[in-house]
């Protein structure tokens, strides 16, 4: 089987396995034990986090580690919206606005959205910044839109569907203008750039360990040091930032994974990104109406979001999995059905469109053989489905300029 489906999750490294392993067996006591366990557990623990810090380009004391990216994401929001509270309470200025408005992007994650629905229904006040037809944040919108009453501005660093890369430093520039916090969904990015919280610009960040070859379940929120963000769940572990005794096995398989990857990055990054375009150039001679989403330059090597011809992604992928090769949609199965990708959709992709896109996503473990069997794999699989539109033989004179 050819996996290409690593902006969903990616397989353990072996190097990852390992110390996991011994985590569980060596230092299985309970790090805020005072006992000798339990302190060499705190040394375990200590020790991950340089490690995982010094890959993500942040301090230590920066890191809270958490249960994935959807609870650090829960985190940044609750916990800056509690901030933006706080300093309207604080401060007491007559006329001056309440902090309390959140804004985020329409492509987010779906968890956070769903999470930004919850709150509005309690009141919070929600934008959703729109993006253009290749992915693209409109930064007017953000302009307008950011003012001296938002709390929190919430964007992902790349897409997860399109891979399209959120522009980051701008927003934080404008947040930071406005008094608001910038919180950024990273979990697409370690491994897949070289992106490092230190020179993102950003307040907040949230990452996930599964995304670089890390096991599920461990993640964490960067917190930029001097904010005093409230837990989401209240308890003494983390600098009481996060209770709950630590995901021991889980905290020290994150930090191997951050090693093994910083261990390749460069060749990992330059590896990915001549498949992908070998992976896109290939299904285009292959097939025809292949259409390929997203701003072509400031996307992820790894990722290749596309439609063939308006074909059901559920069609395409259950084809392409009976010859092997297992991608994904952005569309989300649910019980009344195959719903369109909210991504695809903000985009202004039609419904059927937005049903019919197909994500690839490379790892640095993808070889080229890997690539030309998607590709020869698509050409049998998919073609015939394909062909009898494309190959109806018109008069020429019924044929459009
Ligand atoms: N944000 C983004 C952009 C993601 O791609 C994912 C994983 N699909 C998440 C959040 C959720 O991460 P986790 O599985 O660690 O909760």
């Amino acid at each position: 089987m050819i996996y290409l489906d690593h902006n969903a999750t990616t397989q353990p490294a072996p190097e990852v396995l390992d110390e996991m392993h011994d985590a569980l067996e060596r230092a299985w006591a309970n790090p805020s034990s005072t006992h000798a366990p339990g302190q060499a557990a705190r040394r375990l623990l200590a020790d991950a986090r340089v490690r995982v810090a010094q890959f993500l380009g942040c301090q230590g004391a920066e890191l809270v580690f958490t249960s994935g990216a959807t609870e650090a994401n829960h985190m940044a929001v609750t916990g800056a919206l509690a901030l933006g509270r706080q300093a309207g309470e604080s401060d007491g200025l007559p006329g001056r606005p309440p902090r309390h408005r959140l804004v985020l992007s329409a492509v987010e994650h779906p968890a956070l959205l769903a999470l930004a629905a919850r709150l509005a229904d309690q009141g919070v006040p929600v934008d959703l910044l729109p993006v253009d037809a290749c992915g693209r944040l409109d930064l007017a919108r953000a302009r307008a839109l950011i003012t001296p009453d938002v709390a929190l501005v919430s964007v992902m660093g790349a897409n997860n569907e399109t891979g399209v890369l959120m522009p980051i430093a701008e927003l934080a520039a404008l947040a930071h203008a406005a008094g608001a916090l910038l919180h950024m969904d990273a979990t697409q990015l370690p491994g897949k750039s070289r992106w490092r919280f230190a020179d993102s610009g950003a307040d907040l960040a949230s990452v996930s360990a599964h995304k670089l070859h890390g096991p599920k379940g461990v993640g964490a929120l960067i917190v930029r040091k001097g904010l005093a963000l409230p837990a989401l769940l209240a308890g003494r572990q983390e600098r009481n930032r996060r209770g709950g005794t630590e995901n021991m096995p889980g905290i020290a398989g994150f930090a191997a994974a951050c090693d093994r990857t910083a261990r390749s990055l460069a060749d990992d990054l330059a590896h990915m990104t001549a498949l992908r375009q070998r992976l896109e150039d290939g299904l285009r001679a292959a097939l025809p109406g292949v259409v390929v989403y997203g701003d072509q330059a400031h996307r992820l090597p790894n990722t290749s979001c596309l439609r063939f011809g308006a074909l059901d992604s559920e069609q395409v992928l259950g084809k392409l999995e009976r010859a092997g090769v297992v991608a994904s949609s952005g569309a989300a199965c649910t019980a009344s059905g195959t719903q369109p990708s909210h991504v695809l959709l903000a985009m202004g992709e039609s419904a059927q469109h937005a049903k019919a896109s197909v994500r690839f996503s490379l790892g640095r473990e993808t070889t080229s053989a890997d690539v030309q069997r998607a590709i020869d794999a698509a050409r049998r699989a998919i073609g015939p489905l394909l062909a009898p539109a494309a190959t109806t033989a018109f008069p020429a004179r019924f044929m459009a300029a």
